[in-house]
């Protein structure tokens, strides 16, 4: 069994180092990249997001591959002082950049690395489980869908915001985009163009909305669907645990 990464496949035992060894390279450069890259527009998509999740004072919300935190503040600001936010992630470098920063806007909350694929919570514990730009990444999609799904309440409510599919018609520009100004960004700005080149090749291996929504629906979700944005260059995804 084999994985892809980059322009070659690697053996799935080790995209996980593969992955650990990209975001320790981009974590310090990781949000500026980020408004470069999407043209601030990765904002709009997680303000929609956090809209879509409706967090209300007092819920318990896992932040899974949270990074720098950018969806786990916004959350533990609605949460209140009676909420409780996780800011997950399995790498420490990114994790420590994002606990920081939720100090330094006085959130007082809990942070811990962990793989979104065994995930170190009791069953139903979550009223939302959010993961931005993080599924994408995991060796195990399936194992990690259904991970964050049984750590939620019944009624809760699953998050996945992901690069998918983009609208036929645009797809040569989008191409040209990724392949070409991508890896140029990502050497000028972060000195790193495989790691991007790499963000490139994940995205069209990631599996389309449709796949997506029937993954979530097999790991178990009900009321599933998703949000284009963009025109599917990103699409969220949300479904309910019954
Ligand atoms: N959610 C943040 C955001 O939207 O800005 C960060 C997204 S960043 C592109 C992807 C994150 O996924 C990285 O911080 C990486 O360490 C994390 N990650 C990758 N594989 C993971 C896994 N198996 N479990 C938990 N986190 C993982």
């Amino acid at each position: 069994d084999s994985t892809h990464f980059g322009f070659q496949e690697v053996p799935e035992d080790q995209k996980a180092s593969r992955v650990g060894a990209v975001f320790d390279s981009v974590a310090s450069r990781y949000d500026v990249m980020n408004d470069l890259m999407s043209a601030g527009l990765h904002r709009v998509w997680k303000a929609f997001s956090i809209a879509q999740a409706a967090v209300r004072p007092g819920m318990k919300v896992l932040d899974v591959a949270g990074g720098t935190a950018d969806l786990s503040r916004e959350f533990a600001r609605r949460a209140g002082p009676g909420g409780e936010v996780w800011l997950t992630d399995i790498n420490a470098s990114m994790l420590r950049i994002g606990r920081d920063r939720m100090l330094d806007d006085g959130l007082v909350q809990p942070a811990l690395q962990c793989d979104a694929e065994h995930l170190p919570f009791p069953d139903a514990y979550f009223d939302r489980v959010m993961v931005a730009f993080g599924l994408r990444n995991m060796t195990h999609k399936d194992q990690a869908l259904a991970e964050m799904t049984r750590v939620l309440k019944p009624g809760g409510k699953l998050l996945v915001l992901e690069f998918s599919r983009v609208w036929k018609p645009l797809e040569p520009l989008y191409d040209l985009y990724s392949f070409g100004v991508l890896p140029w960004l990502g050497k000028r700005i972060a000195g790193d163009p495989e790691s991007y080149r790499y963000l490139a090749e994940s995205i069209r291996m990631h599996p389309d909305q449709e796949t997506l929504a029937q993954m979530m629906r097999d790991a178990g979700l009900s009321r599933v669907r998703f949000f284009n944005m963009a025109g599917g260059v990103v699409a969220l995804h949300e479904g309910v645990r019954l």
